[in-house]
């Protein structure tokens, strides 16, 4: 899988970076040569690399580190942010003309690339939405394009039009726009030929195109197989006959991915689509922030940043990080911890996000999300609720005849007391390892 080795080196960089209770300015910019070095073993281009590290790092050092958050945690969490943003930000569709109009796409790419494939899965994606494809075979040098590009349309239940290789892909080109004027296809998408190189005649055979129908789309398949060169090429269509977006192919393979993190910021055009296998329906929609969990390979370590980021009460957070710290927790503290948890999505959830801490406490832990623990939850507050100030504040003081005191109180049974008492005591064991865990500062605020 694309991104495996890149994934694999990133992770360890955060791992060492979490593992650390404060950093200084040398271990993030220790940490950031190692991303340096992974993005560039990935294949992505060498100035894209160095202006992405100039960025995390300028936005790293100095920066106040959110409440929850250790600073491994923010740097994880910047170095995403960036990434992101490299890539794009935001998933593009491809743009097409308003109401009924017909939108003529044109694929182009160099020979082998999988243009032709993807311009079927392409049709497929339309077809889905309810529009009526048409495809256009104007790859004249082939036989077995036009054939490939027949059989695939077949499959995908698309017409595909072609006028045999006897003729100017220009003039199948127009004679296809007034087929699809005629038989109502609201899109029309070109097969062009490519190249074993970029060459000249190329570039003016797709200008030629352009100049006899009017294409609204040029859209440019890459072979992600092909690493820097991908990008390079990338960069030559743009410049010579201007490209709206690219389709990464071969994503599937065993290749280093570095294209889908380039292209966007060589060629300043959106990734669209990437290919994930050669079946028809291995065309998958661009989406910059998930590229970006698969890539740091934490998707679930991202979720609880940003959830951090976003639901945690700033000030509890605080003060319950300290109290974990000197192991003060008690029983107010864990009502209150059992609420924002909850909030995060479940005690449960949150730890099995974090890596190493989802087995902890053999993986029994208590999972406060289904409507029967809401219903736990409630009588166990009712329990907490009918203890004494300094019970709670002092859970050591729990001695039987206390306890049934407080199962009379609460309209449960002992016995449920009981059980209670002793989740209490799992959780306050594990929160007391918690802020050693998540690199020792917890909620509190600093710079690096
Ligand atoms: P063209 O010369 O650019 O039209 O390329 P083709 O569409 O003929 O594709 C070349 C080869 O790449 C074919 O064997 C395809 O099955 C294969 N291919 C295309 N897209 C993908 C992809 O996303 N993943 C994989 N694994 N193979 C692909």
């Amino acid at each position: 899988m694309a991104f495996d080795s890149l994934s694999e080196k990133l992770q360890n960089v955060f791992k060492n970076l979490r593992s650390k209770g404060r950093l200084t300015e040398d271990d993030v910019k220790a940490a950031l040569k190692e991303v340096k070095m992974a993005l560039l073993e990935a294949d992505v281009n060498f100035k894209v690399v160095k202006g992405f590290i100039k960025d995390v790092q300028e936005r790293a050092v100095g920066q106040d580190v959110m409440n929850g958050l250790n600073p491994g945690q923010m740097v994880i969490k910047i170095v995403n942010e960036e990434l992101i943003r490299l890539m794009g930000s935001e998933t593009t569709e491809i743009t097409l003309q308003p109401g009924s109009a017909i939108t003529v796409i044109m694929m182009a790419g160099l020979q082998g690339a999988g243009k032709t494939t993807t311009t079927a899965k392409l049709a497929g994606k339309f077809k889905l939405k309810g529009k009526k494809p048409l495809l256009v075979a104007c790859d004249v040098y082939r036989p077995a394009a036009i054939k490939q590009l027949q059989i695939n349309g077949e499959k995908q239940g698309v017409e595909v039009f072609s006028m045999g290789d006897k003729n100017k892909p220009a003039d199948i080109a127009k004679a296809a726009y007034e087929h699809a004027v005629k038989n109502g296809n609201n899109i029309v998408i070109l097969d062009t030929a490519g190249r074993l190189h970029i060459d000249q005649d190329m570039m003016a055979e797709l200008q030629e195109i352009k100049e006899a129908v009017m294409v609204h789309q040029t859209i440019l398949v890459v072979d992600a197989m092909t690493g820097q060169d991908a990008v390079n090429v990338a960069g030559s269509f743009h410049e010579k006959i201007g490209i709206d977006g690219v389709i990464i192919t071969k994503l599937d393979g065993d290749t280093r991915g570095g294209a889908a993190l380039s292209i966007k910021a060589v060629t300043g055009r959106p990734v669209l689509y990437v290919g994930m296998g050669e079946k028809l329906s291995d065309l998958e929609q661009f989406y910059p922030d998930r590229m970006a969990s698969r890539i740091l390979g934490m998707g679930d370590v991202l979720t609880l940043i940003e959830k951090a980021g976003e639901e945690l009460d700033e000030e509890k957070a605080k003060k319950m990080t300290e109290k974990m710290k000197k192991a003060q927790f008690d029983f107010d503290d864990y009502l209150e911890s059992m609420s924002q948890m909850k909030k995060m999505g479940g005690l449960s959830s949150v730890m099995n996000m974090m890596p190493g801490l989802g087995g902890i406490g053999g993986g029994k832990m208590p999972d406060f999300d289904s409507e029967e623990n809401e219903k736990k939850m409630s009588r166990m507050e009712a329990m907490i609720q009918s203890m004494t100030v300094e019970e709670r504040s002092n859970p050591d003081l729990l001695n039987p005849s206390r306890k049934h005191r407080i199962a009379r109180g609460a309209g449960v049974d002992i016995s449920e007391v009981n059980r209670m008492v002793k989740q209490f005591n799992e959780a306050r064991k594990m929160m007391k390892k918690l802020p050693g865990m998540m690199g020792g500062r917890g909620g509190k605020k600093g710079k690096f």
